[in-house]
């Protein structure tokens, strides 16, 4: 969203990235650097009384537990992983292996990638690898194809891997072998009905028993999870709860698809709403269909990491957050002053009402009572 920034700064420019505020400050005067480096020093200090949480438990005060976990892109981040505390890897995105240019992550190539993940976060840690998702945002530079008029909703994901299935199943078979490290759990992005998982399901099958012929041992309890984030999903979770053992709520792309609107355009970036009523519907739907199959429903889209969004997704009976490394304890420390009781009423309370204007600033300044989010 920063239009043609590039073309104003000269190599060399002083900047100043506030994340916080979605601003790019380009060569600074004194008084803004000074006022920067004390912001910066108060979320030190903001982090530092943080990082006492990192070996304590995501427990609510009346003791209801959930597990907060990592996204990771490269394996790389796996220290700052286990230094945030987390409980696992929730989102292994591992598309960032094929999107370098030059040759394709190979079987052993990746191989080593995952078995270092799994290594790294110990044999008790489900490290959860999400299978290619390439297309829409993401090309690999050395295939053809992605050139389409409508990415987002062209070739993209399980869509990509099934009419790819040399690499599928290369990739798959990578992550069989590395299972024997650790916990992984494999994890199928932009399923959009029962036919995709079946058909998806079919080709591990075909994988293990490749594996199983050419004596390659592998986890054979492993267990499978469906994102969810097209909302024909979310619609039929109930029906797709039955053939995996858990779900994974992407909501970068399930706004995206329910609000129809373009995730990466700034000039209707306004209509981007977690909180619009009819995401919250669909997340609440996609947790009560996980429960009454008995599967375990976390998310992986940013709004798990968002502690303006904590205490509603665990009011609504969310069991994993899973989120850039960075927001684990701040997300932990609001689960761990608040009950479960209390969040459950807010829930009662913004599901009641009709716009995300008003639920936006009925959850800000409720939080803000609460828990005096880090401001600057
Ligand atoms: C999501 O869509 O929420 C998600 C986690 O996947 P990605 O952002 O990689 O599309
Ligand atoms: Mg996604």
């Amino acid at each position: 969203g920063l239009g043609n920034i590039t073309r104003m700064v000269k190599s060399g420019d002083m900047m100043i990235v506030d994340g916080n505020h979605g601003k790019v400050i380009i060569r600074p005067d004194e008084s803004t650097i000074e006022e920067y480096v004390s912001n910066l020093s108060k979320w030190e200090s903001h982090e530092r009384k943080l990082l006492e949480l990192n070996e304590l438990p995501a427990c609510t005060k009346d003791g209801h537990q959930v597990l907060l976990r990592a996204n990771l892109e490269i394996p790389e981040e796996v220290e700052s992983a286990l230094v945030h505390g987390a409980q696992g890897v929730g989102l292994y995105r591992s598309e960032f292996l094929f999107l370098k240019p030059g040759e394709i992550a190979d079987e052993q190539e990746q191989y080593e990638a995952y078995a270092r993940v799994l290594k790294g976060m110990g044999p008790d840690q489900p490290v959860t690898i999400r299978t290619i998702d390439v297309g829409g945002d993401k090309v690999i530079p050395e295939l053809e194809g992605f050139d389409e008029e409508n990415p987002i909703l062209g070739w993209r994901a399980v869509r990509f891997c099934l009419s790819r299935k040399d690499i599928f199943k290369t990739q798959l078979k990578a992550m069989l072998r590395a299972s024997v490290h650790g916990q992984l759990r494999i994890m199928f992005p932009m399923i959009s009905g029962v036919e995709e998982l079946k058909d998806v399901l079919r080709v591990l099958d075909e994988v293990k028993q490749e594996c199983r012929d050419e004596q390659i041992p592998f986890d054979e309890s492993i267990k499978v999870g469906s994102m969810i984030e097209v909302p024909s999903a979310a619609l039929i979770s109930d029906l797709i709860a039955d053939k995996v053992d858990f779900f994974s709520i992407g909501t970068n792309d399930l706004i995206q698809y329910t609000i129809a609107v373009d995730r990466g355009n700034e000039k209707i970036a306004y209509l981007y709403q977690p909180f619009h009523p009819g995401v919250l519907r669909f997340i609440r739907m996609i947790i009560e269909s996980g429960h009454r199959a008995h599967i375990p429903v976390g998310m992986c889209g940013e709004m798990a990491g968002d502690p303006l969004s904590t205490v509603l997704l665990l009011g609504m009976g969310l069991d994993e957050f899973s989120m850039s490394p960075a927001s684990l304890l701040e997300v932990k420390r609001i689960i761990r002053s608040i009950t479960l009781h209390e969040a459950q009423e807010l829930v009662d309370d913004i599901m009641e009402m009709d716009s995300y204007r008003e639920i936006n600033t009925y959850v800000r300044k409720w939080m803000n009572e609460r828990f005096k989010l880090f401001q600057y």
